[in-house]
């Protein structure tokens, strides 16, 4: 004989029964998902440098690059040399600067009057790949944005981007920087 408890436990297995089916089919969908994710992941925009001519500063290029490069992902930033390269970096004796000319390219100026002054020339680099990387300056004081610049203190050595910097810097790599002017220069980025 069928009872009411009967029916009720064999309603409650049965619905056990489909969410664990339902987690099984969402898991092997997912799996399938991971296996075909390549051809609809975005393309990688690939940026190229010269650093050669960054003298003292080639290894704070570098850690400036790879902590963007660890921060974003539509966009990365690659070595190279001669044509290939569409951001020249140099060093000389003014302040840290960069000329941008587009999402991407550019000059930067590793500046050594700011090194003398203190700022940690990683966090120089990152920041003056920031504006290659259509960030402008925002001098809110925090030592958690690298386009703080002069506004944060010169003890600071943070080389990643904050989330909201990194956030625009994809955006931009996505094709989101139409207002980028092409004419920008940022040569007060760590000037007092
Ligand atoms: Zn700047």
């Amino acid at each position: 004989m069928i009872t009411n408890g009967t029916l009720r436990r064999t309603a409650r297995s049965l619905a056990v029964a489909f969410t664990l089916l339902l987690s099984f089919a969402l898991v092997q969908q997912a799996g399938a998902g991971t296996a075909v994710a390549a051809p609809a992941a975005p393309s990688v925009r690939t940026v190229y440098y010269d650093a050669s001519g960054a003298q003292e500063f080639k290894s704070a290029v570098a850690a400036g690059v790879a902590a963007w490069n660890a921060a974003v992902h539509n966009v990365q930033l690659k070595p190279a040399s001669g044509g290939q390269a569409t951001v020249k970096v140099y060093a000389d004796d003014g302040w840290p600067r960069t000329y941008p000319g587009g999402f991407g390219r550019g000059t930067v100026y590793m500046g050594r009057q700011a090194v003398n002054d203190g700022f940690y020339p990683p966090r120089i680099a990152a920041h003056e790949f920031g504006h290659i990387l259509g960030l402008p300056d925002n001098r809110n004081g925090r030592c958690d944005y690298l386009m703080s610049g002069h506004s944060s203190p010169t003890s600071c050595k943070t080389t990643a981007p904050h989330a909201t910097e990194a956030a625009q810097v994809e955006r931009n790599a996505g094709g989101a920087l139409s207002a980028f002017t092409r004419d920008a220069e940022y040569s007060d980025c760590f000037t007092f």
